[in-house]
């Protein structure tokens, strides 16, 4: 199938999102199969052909089957790993309305749809992700007006759901009002499409747009490359396009059970990133989320084994990415363990908290937790 030259918007219709299509590619034995149909409910399925033409069928613990393939475990909501929540981030404490959650003086995040090209199942936005009419704004004017409002935000992230989703014209506005504010010096586009629907990125549109606007200011793209194997001829070229509209594209990654949690995986993954000319930039700790900690969080202990043996494999450019928590009191790096405690940095003050930034926290930690209360 040549991908690129399919249509991005029809294309989308194509995706899988019943259990019956689910059944046309895996055999799923009754008793699965009923709770397959129970998870769906939950947090819906949407996977991309392109995504879907990735995995190793034969392969029952193919990592990229395990990223897009509803699990029975997600019925799971209770386990060893502890407790669990559905706003991890504590995105509702700083949601300023519009779509606009302002949680660091100088950083706003606009959730502007609630759309992706993909569920993934370990989505840590999965309580708005593919529930339109959410928290995503119709009208953008109204964030728009905040962050003008704001001389202290200096940056803006555009997420989601995922934006690319968004028509082109109505990204343009976006990027269009976003250009006209003085103290925005550079915007970030999160976006997996990169990874999941690369053929976004043939739209010469979409394109002409994020040139256009990288001559205003400074554009960066935030990707979510997990697992080696996403590395693909069509993703590569998306990332080149990327590139020649002038924008960095940086790696947020998140260490998954069962997906990247050997240092093997982690390392090539860092590599494959740089011989695409991406930035390695966090490897996320999965988050406390409902139905997704329990089957993909990997103890803390064992994260920080397998990123210090992943970083001796590693040249320096490799080695840049943060091992992060993405606590809701703001990010903590995991800067390695001391004996039994994990030594975490913090990397940013919340707003009220100045004397936060840069604190060090050192916590006993068990073999088991996955998590830290701070
Ligand atoms: S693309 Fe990002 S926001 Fe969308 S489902 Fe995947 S992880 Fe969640």
């Amino acid at each position: 199938m040549d991908w690129a030259q399919l249509d991005w918007k029809q294309e989308l219709a194509n995706n899988v999102v019943t259990i019956d299509q689910l059944k046309e590619h895996a055999r799923l034995a009754p008793e699965e199969e009923a709770k397959l149909r129970e998870v769906a409910q939950l947090h819906p399925i949407n996977i991309p052909r392109y995504y879907l033409s990735l995995i190793d069928w034969s392969d029952p613990g193919d990592p990229i089957r395990r990223m897009c393939f509803p699990g029975a475990e997600e019925l799971v909501v209770a386990g060893a790993m502890g407790e669990t929540t559905a706003d991890p981030y504590g995105d509702d404490k700083h949601d300023k309305g519009n779509g606009v959650l302002h949680k660091y003086d100088y950083t706003a995040l606009v959730v502007v749809t609630e759309c992706c090209a993909m569920h993934c199942r370990h989505c840590f936005r999965r309580r708005i992700v593919g529930k339109p009419g959410g928290q995503a704004p119709r009208d953008f004017s109204g964030a728009l007006r905040y962050i003008a409002a704001h001389p202290e935000i200096n940056n803006v992230i555009l997420s989601g759901g995922d934006p690319l989703m968004l028509s082109t014209p109505a990204l343009r506005t976006m990027l269009e009002g976003l250009a006209e504010i003085g103290h925005v010096d550079f915007v970030r586009i999160g976006t997996r499409t990169p990874v999941t629907y690369p053929l976004r990125l043939f739209d010469e549109e979409l394109l002409g747009l994020l040139r256009a606007f990288n001559e205003r200011k400074a554009l960066y793209i935030p990707t979510h490359f997990n697992h080696a194997r996403e590395i693909t001829p069509l993703s590569t070229e998306a990332v080149r396009r990327l590139r020649l509209c002038g924008a960095t594209v940086n790696n947020q990654a998140v260490l998954l059970r069962g997906v990247n949690d050997t240092a093997q995986d982690i390392a090539a993954l860092m590599q494959g990133l740089l011989a695409i000319g991406v930035n390695p930039y966090y490897l996320y700790q999965c988050m406390p989320v409902s139905r997704v900690r329990h089957h993909f969080q990997i103890p803390l202990k064992k994260g920080v084994e397998i990123v210090d043996a992943a970083r001796a494999m590693l040249n320096g450019y490799g080695k840049r990415f943060k091992y992060i928590i993405g606590h809701d009191i703001g990010k903590l790096e995991i800067c390695g363990m001391a004996g039994n405690q994990i030594v975490l940095k913090q990397m940013h003050a919340r707003i009220g908290h100045p004397e936060q930034a840069s604190r060090i926290i050192m916590q006993e930690l068990d073999d088991n937790a996955g998590w830290v209360t701070v």
